[in-house]
């Protein structure tokens, strides 16, 4: 059995088999020749405190001992053809791990997704970005691979007790990962990489028996006598199932009307709303790693802020070091911003949200649309901002410290964001009650990280789409819909996860729970 040790080292000392060796020979009192392989569980960079360093968990196993295999599980996914069909609404991250678990339980997904292929998805990305061409089916987050495939690709997540955070991350090494993400401890994959990792994961869906169908736009769930058989799409196809998986993402606002409609059970929930705040990267790596003489070695720096401002807490949140702020607007006549970076986290900008709380009382004045009201309130917003961006997708901005004093920016700085910036009186624009608490909140941050609060700063609105406002209820057990059985509203845009990881993680929990129904129903 090898011993487990912690220890911290310099970076440029990461590389160096024989430093690592003489440490753990150090830590453990044993001669550097008693120590055999060495093998790095997790890593991290500690720089709470003077230079900082690599925290690494290594496992050390004595001369000649024989390491456990350090390989990751290889999963075999079942061949599933003419087996019974599980529909799935979304191929994002939640949508896909849920057809990849399908797989192991000998059941077929069979994935509807509005957009195109993640490759050809690209163009309408580069439309979104340069002629500020909004395609309402094939954008920063509607295509295969959802939102998660153009994004930074961070893969930590706060939700490890809802399932196996290990089980996605060997998924993804799988299918063409970095390794490197089962030992860091805030894993990341970069824009650069996603798509082939999504392409990956579709070629082992089609091996195995399942089906994607593109360009398909569902517009109803078909129900018969309170259980779901299927779906239809705008052409009217319809495609029947043995369970119906739901997994639209929270920029689906037709979706939410879809149900709503349908009377289907939905319900308001709180959300969060603010602005994306882009710091040169270099400022942002001093602040951190106290002062310019750290080690070229160490990763572009992150950071995560909270803040507890009268009425309302404030956080960062999707800090992208190295990347860019992109242009994530779902329909025409709307601007939404968000981050994202490659793989290398290389470019001279920082980027962060920073977003207030929004509870339902806070959108009481939108009342009048029911369960729609928290939806209502963010369309508002973000179309008052593609107005004072101009009407284009060009960004509403203002440099930090301008908005933090109430005053219009005379000029703006450098952003990494392509459709361009409109100086804009953000403080008054965005709602006053985030207005506000944004503006308390970046004075506290400038506190906690000194320099932090600087007209070098850019902010870009609206990050509007951190959560969504709308819940559509499941029972907690077997993960149906409350009133539709066979129904699986599963994501991020059900309102059960938030982020790629547990996204993921709530996709195949569903389709567990599906395996187990299907067997019953199939052995009856
Ligand atoms: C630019 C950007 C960067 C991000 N960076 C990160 C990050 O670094 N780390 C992280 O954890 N999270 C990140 N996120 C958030 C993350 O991508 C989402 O939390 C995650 O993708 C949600 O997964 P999901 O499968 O529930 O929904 P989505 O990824 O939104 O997927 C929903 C899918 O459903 C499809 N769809 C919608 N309606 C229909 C319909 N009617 N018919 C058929 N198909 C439909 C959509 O086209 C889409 O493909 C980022 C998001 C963006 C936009």
């Amino acid at each position: 059995m090898p011993y487990t040790i912690n220890i911290a080292i310099p970076p440029e000392a990461a590389a160096d088999t024989d430093y690592l060796r003489q440490a753990a020979a150090q830590a453990l009192h044993l001669a550097a020749s008693d120590v055999g392989v060495v093998q790095l569980v997790r890593r991290s960079v500690d720089a709470r405190r003077g230079k900082a360093r690599l925290q690494l968990q290594l496992n050390v196993y004595g001369s000649g001992e024989q390491p456990l295999d350090a390989m990751p599980p290889r999963f075999d996914y079942r061949n599933v053809a003419g087996r019974p069909p599980v529909i799935i609404v979304g191929a994002g991250p939640a949508g896909l791990f849920a057809a990849l678990k399908l797989l192991e339980q000998g059941l077929r997904p069979v994935i509807l997704e509005r957009g195109k292929n993640v490759k050809e998805r690209k163009r309408d990305i580069a439309k979104l970005a340069h002629d500020h061409i909004v395609n309402p089916n094939s954008s920063w987050c509607f295509g295969e691979g959802g939102a998660g495939a153009y994004s930074d690709g961070k893969l930590y997540t706060r939700s490890s007790k809802r399932g196996n955070v290990a089980h996605i991350l060997q998924q993804l090494v799988q299918h063409g990962a970095n390794p490197d993400i089962l030992v860091d401890a805030h894993p990341h994959i970069g824009t650069d990489r996603l798509p082939g990792i999504v392409a990956n994961i579709r070629q082992t869906i089609c091996s195995c028996g399942g089906e994607y169908h593109f360009d398909t736009h569902v517009t109803g769930i078909a129900v018969k006598n309170g259980i779901a058989k299927g779906v239809v799409d705008e052409r009217g196809t319809r495609y029947e199932g043995v369970a119906v998986v739901l997994a639209t993402g929270h920029s689906a606002c037709d979706v939410y009307e879809m149900l709503d409609e349908q009377n289907l059970a939905l319900e308001p929930k709180p959300f969060a709303l603010g602005v994306r705040v882009e710091h040169p990267q270099e400022l942002i790596n001093e602040i951190q790693y106290h002062g310019k003489g750290y080690s070229p070695l160490l990763p572009a720096a992150t950071y995560s802020l909270a803040a507890q401002v009268p009425g309302r807490g404030v956080f960062s949140f999707c800090m992208c070091p190295g990347g860019m702020v992109v242009p994530s607007a779902t329909a025409p006549g709307e601007v939404v911003v968000n981050g994202m970076s490659g793989s290398q986290r290389s470019s001279p900008y920082a980027n962060a949200g920073i977003v207030a709380q929004v509870s339902l009382a806070d959108y009481a004045p939108y009342e009048r649309f029911g369960v729609l009201a928290g939806l209502r309130f963010r369309q508002e917003v973000e179309r008052a901002m593609f107005a004072a961006g101009g009407a284009a997708q060009s960004a509403p901005a203002q440099r930090l410290t301008d908005f933090v004093e109430g005053r219009i920016s005379s000029s703006l700085g450098k952003t990494s964001y392509i459709p361009g910036v409109t100086s804009a009186p953000l403080h008054a624009l965005l709602p006053a009650f985030v207005s506000r608490a944004l503006r308390q909140a970046f004075r506290e941050f400038g506190k906690k990280m000194r320099g932090y609060l600087t007209a070098e700063a850019m902010l870009l609105a609206v990050e509007s789409r951190t959560s969504s406002p709308v819940r559509i209820p499941r029972d907690p057990q077997t993960m149906q819909h409350v009133r539709i059985a066979n129904l699986y509203p599963c994501g991020e845009g059900a309102g059960y996860a938030g982020g790629i990881t547990s996204s993921a993680i709530d996709g195949a929990s569903c389709a567990e729970r599906i395996a187990q129904q299907a067997s019953s129903i199939l052995s009856a």
